[in-house]
């Protein structure tokens, strides 16, 4: 059976004239740059992620990278984040000409490992970025606790993880000094090219991702900063105001299907002793509880290579969520770092994969995942799995 790691066409059929008619306004509208599409949408996320300001911006990448330029990060300064995550997460810090500082990450939730990175930290610290990776949140509130006894700013790599939550509701993107997201088409919510957002409840870094994103002119062709364009298109806006109405429902059924995920992989007996290690969700861990938005359902096997060649045979598209870890990549050979510097990360980085998750994939899709996994050999050779998954989230609007 044919299953795609992502199914656009699935997602976009329903809300197709939806969708054209809020691309017709922007048209008819002649207002393609910023002006109130935009402004619209910044207000909703900003509402949506209860934070005092949104500012859109051209890609997730860019909402990193002016983050840090409005932070005033530069050469000579440290940011500490995880060897494990897309390229964008290291490549903002080096773009402004500052070093990233690797800490391992928790091998449960692939996220930086909070009792790792005081150590890390050095006089020329300027801040500490966590990703959420996969869509589940990093453990802020030890992040938090730690740059607020530091005095570092914290910006959230939200990019995956539009919509999860962290302890009491707190929403991913939002808990930070300055919260990053990314519209790319394949995140939860994705728009019909590249755009992103910055969030913050401080003004005055809002003000100034403002003037950044317009080259850094206030007024404008007056400039005390030097910015870019790193500007939202208002057909974007459009599009995802449209799909921010949908990203509830959406997620919903993410988190119905790694339910179902569970349950398929208990009743094939695939997470005894030698099973693939599913991904942790929502779990209770000294009182602290996540939300997991399945941008990703990620499960650990020994023999990864091999399970992945023998899903594509059987047509089951899967994915690397990545496969060479930050500190191995020869453009940060000046880094010095050496394979066995970041284990944990090594480890993922080679035992991984990403399973179709997306909202629209059916029953039998799924059945046929999980049944081409058993019927393969390579699932055998696996890494012991960790202490049972012990939840699921049962919050979210069902459809
Ligand atoms: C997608 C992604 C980005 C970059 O977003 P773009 O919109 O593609 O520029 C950054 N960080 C993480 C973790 C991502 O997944």
């Amino acid at each position: 059976m044919n299953v795609p790691l992502l199914d656009l066409k699935a997602q976009y059929d329903p809300i197709r004239k939806q969708v054209m008619a809020a691309i017709e306004r922007v048209f008819d509208s002649h207002a393609f740059i910023l002006g109130p599409t935009v402004r619209e949408f910044e207000e909703r996320i900003a509402s949506y992620c209860e934070v005092e300001c949104a500012v859109g911006v051209s890609s997730g990448t860019d909402a990193l990278l002016v983050s840090l330029m409005a932070l005033g990060v530069g050469p000579g300064d440290e940011v500490i984040t995880t060897p494990y995550s897309f390229f964008a997460t290291a490549g903002c810090i080096a773009r402004v000409g500052a070093k990233p500082v690797f800490v391992d990450i928790d091998p449960v939730t692939y996220n930086i490992d909070p009792a790792r990175i005081e150590e890390a930290i050095t006089p020329r610290t300027r801040a500490i970025l966590p990703v959420h990776l996969y869509g589940q949140c990093a453990e802020m509130e030890p992040i938090l606790e730690i740059a607020a006894s530091h005095d570092l700013p914290v910006v959230e790599d939200a990019a995956q993880a539009i919509g999860a939550q962290y302890r009491d509701g707190r929403q991913a993107g939002g808990m930070g000094t300055l919260g990053c997201f990314s519209f790319f088409p394949s995140k939860n919510l994705g728009g019909l090219g590249d755009g992103g957002m910055v969030l913050t409840n401080d003004t005055e870094l809002a003000d100034r991702v403002r003037t950044l994103r317009a080259h850094g002119g206030k007024p404008k062709y007056y400039h005390k900063l030097i910015g870019g364009n790193f500007r939202l298109d208002a057909l974007q806006a459009a599009v995802l105001n449209v799909k921010l109405d949908y990203l509830d429902g959406w997620t919903a059924k993410r988190q119905n299907n790694a339910r179902r995920y569970a349950a398929l992989f208990a009743e094939s007996g695939l997470i005894e002793e030698a099973g693939p290690k599913l991904p942790e969700a929502v779990y209770e861990k000294s009182g602290v509880s996540r939300y997991h938005i399945y941008n990703q359902f990620v499960i650990r096997v020994a023999d990864r290579d091999r399970l992945q060649a023998s899903l594509q045979q059987a047509g089951i598209t899967t994915a690397l969520y990545y496969p060479v870890p930050f500190h191995l990549q020869e453009c940060f050979e000046s880094l010095g770092h050496r394979e066995g510097d970041f284990p944990e990360a090594e480890r993922a980085a080679k035992q991984t994969l990403a399973l179709p998750v997306y909202p629209e994939l059916s029953n039998r899709q799924q059945e046929a995942v999980v049944e081409s996994i058993r019927a393969s050999k390579a699932a055998n050779a696996v890494v012991k799995p960790r202490p049972v998954v012990a939840g699921f989230p049962t919050g979210g609007s069902t459809i």
